[in-house]
């Protein structure tokens, strides 16, 4: 067997999947196989770029012990309820055990039509698969909680979106594809048997602490919810946007899922948009937080029948975990921003240090990656000599100065060399993020030359952020303003 197989979630009723065979590609074509990550689940990458493993990459065949599936979910999409979502054009091959002895799924993302697929024809056109591809390695290289990327093929289809586009598929990585929606799926139909089942296959693969706790929905549904913390935390402090927050999109494994028309902000503004369906901004850099507080709260509701029997203790049980979110977003947030400016210790000033130079940094249009970054060659000046190129960032570079010198007072007081620190600093605040309108022109070569030189070139680059890059500076740059993407397409 050329992939050991262990599936355990089409072992779970008929009613959670629906069995489907991928669409066989017509003429597919290898982009790229994500080596190490094949290594970390046993498979053996010259396999994989094999016929044979291309056979499976791209819907041609069923790999032994593979059970191709298709899983039901529901979701708020935009804040309206869907009872009938599911993988519309997502394949689940089967699940792995890695060489950590953690199970992941392996799905192939535009593998074709499936009884969820409603209007769409279950395709992903090529720019979104780079995308994806790209950032979710680019999440992974910075340990951000993720899916990966195991390959993409191009499947020598053309598919219809606006314009005709060249087909592609994205083999995608999980610990596991259980959304927010999945739940809900089951609660909108009252069957909590169902539910008691999704919630235990949850536990024993995510969470498995939570068995031994007096009530193991409620440590389930606090897991969830810290779990969610960190990440957006995480997320905000990178200047990412996941563009489309919808809960079926939300995993409850607390990885970064579903990348669709997300993107990295250039400029820091925290009202930033760049997803073309997001019209209202509800998905906006800075209302992530509060759109995942909205969606534990979906999430907690399908859990009342499992948290207790009595109706009115169960809502108090899931408001006091939902209680919990704030103050675990806020560490997280805090937590990392006080590492990013430098710092090791914590003060209670640290917070409005922080606040004032984020508000400093929307009115000077500041680069909010670059900024973090040479911040760091500041810092190891500590006469201020190495500041020019952080305080050329602001529109009016005084406004800086006046920061820095609160900075400075409390860097001295935090007992750490200006080396160490700024070390430090440069392993928390990367050089490279994936650039919109780079990502934007990767793609463009893809689909109209069939070059697929940038991809690689970025895909190198971005595995290794933190790492200052000399030859790739370009990819460093922020867009003139002229280059800047103001809408994002998937
Ligand atoms: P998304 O907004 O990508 O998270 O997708 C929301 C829902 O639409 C999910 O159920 C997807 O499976 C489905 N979907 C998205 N694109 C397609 C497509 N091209 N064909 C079929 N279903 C799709
Ligand atoms: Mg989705
Ligand atoms: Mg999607």
């Amino acid at each position: 067997m050329a992939i050991a197989f262990d599936n355990s979630y089409a072992r779970l009723p008929a009613r959670f999947f629906a069995p489907v065979r991928p669409l066989e590609s017509p003429a597919p074509a290898l982009i790229q196989v994500n080596e190490p990550l094949a290594a970390e689940l046993g498979i053996d990458a010259d396999w994989l770029m094999s016929p044979a493993g291309l056979d499976m990459l791209s819907g041609r065949a069923i790999a032994d012990g593979s059970e191709p599936i298709a899983q039901a979910y529901a979701g708020h999409q935009f804040g309206n309820f869907q009872p009938q979502l599911g993988d519309g054009r997502a394949v689940l091959l089967g699940e792995v055990i890695d060489r950590d002895g953690k199970r992941r799924d392996i799905q192939l993302k535009g593998g074709g039509h499936t009884p969820f697929s409603r209007s769409g024809d279950g395709r992903a056109a090529l720019g979104p698969v780079l995308r994806e591809y790209l950032v979710s390695e680019y999440m992974a290289a910075l340990g951000v909680p993720t899916t990966r990327a195991l390959a993409a093929v191009t499947t020598g289809e053309t598919i219809m979106r606006e314009i005709m586009l060249p087909g592609a598929i994205i083999a995608r990585v999980a610990s596991s594809h259980i959304r927010v929606g999945t739940f809900q799926f089951f609660a909108a139909r009252g069957d909590e048997e169902a539910l008691r089942l999704l919630a235990d296959h949850v536990i024993e693969r995510h969470y498995p602490a939570a068995k031994a706790a007096e009530n193991r929905y409620r440590a389930l549904l606090e897991a969830v919810i810290a779990a969610q913390a960190a990440l957006v935390g995480r997320w905000l402090t990178i200047g990412f946007i996941h563009g489309v927050m919808n809960t079926d999109n939300v995993s409850v494994a607390g990885e970064t899922i579903d990348y669709g028309p997300c993107a990295f902000m250039d400029q820091y503004d925290p009202a930033t948009v760049f997803s073309s369906i997001d019209r209202a901004g509800r998905y906006a850099y800075a209302n992530q937080p509060r759109i995942a507080a909205w969606n534990l709260a979906r999430f907690a509701e399908t859990l009342l029948p499992l948290l207790d029997a009595n109706q009115d203790a169960a809502v108090e049980q899931a408001q006091s975990a939902l209680a919990g979110f704030a103050p675990a977003f806020e560490l997280a947030y805090f937590g990392r921003l006080s590492t990013k400016i430098g710092l090791i210790g914590h003060e209670p000033e640290d917070r409005p240090l922080i606040e004032a130079i984020l508000k400093l940094m929307t009115e000077n249009q500041v680069d909010f990656t670059l900024f973090f970054r040479q911040l760091g060659q500041a810092a190891a000046a500590e006469d201020g000599s190495g500041d020019e190129p952080v305080r050329s960032l602001f529109v009016d570079p005084t406004a800086f100065d006046g920061w820095a010198r609160d900075w400075r007072a409390r860097l001295a007081r935090d007992g750490q060399d200006a080396t160490s620190r700024r070390q430090a600093m440069d392993r928390v605040n990367p050089a490279f993020i994936p650039r919109n309108h780079q990502v934007e022109a990767m793609i463009a070569a893809a689909v109209e030359r069939d070059d697929f030189a940038p991809f690689h070139r970025m895909l190198d680059v971005l595995s290794r952020p933190y790492e200052d890059q000399p030859d790739a500076a370009d990819l460093a740059d922020p867009p003139q303003p002229h280059e800047r993407i103001a809408a994002t397409f998937c």
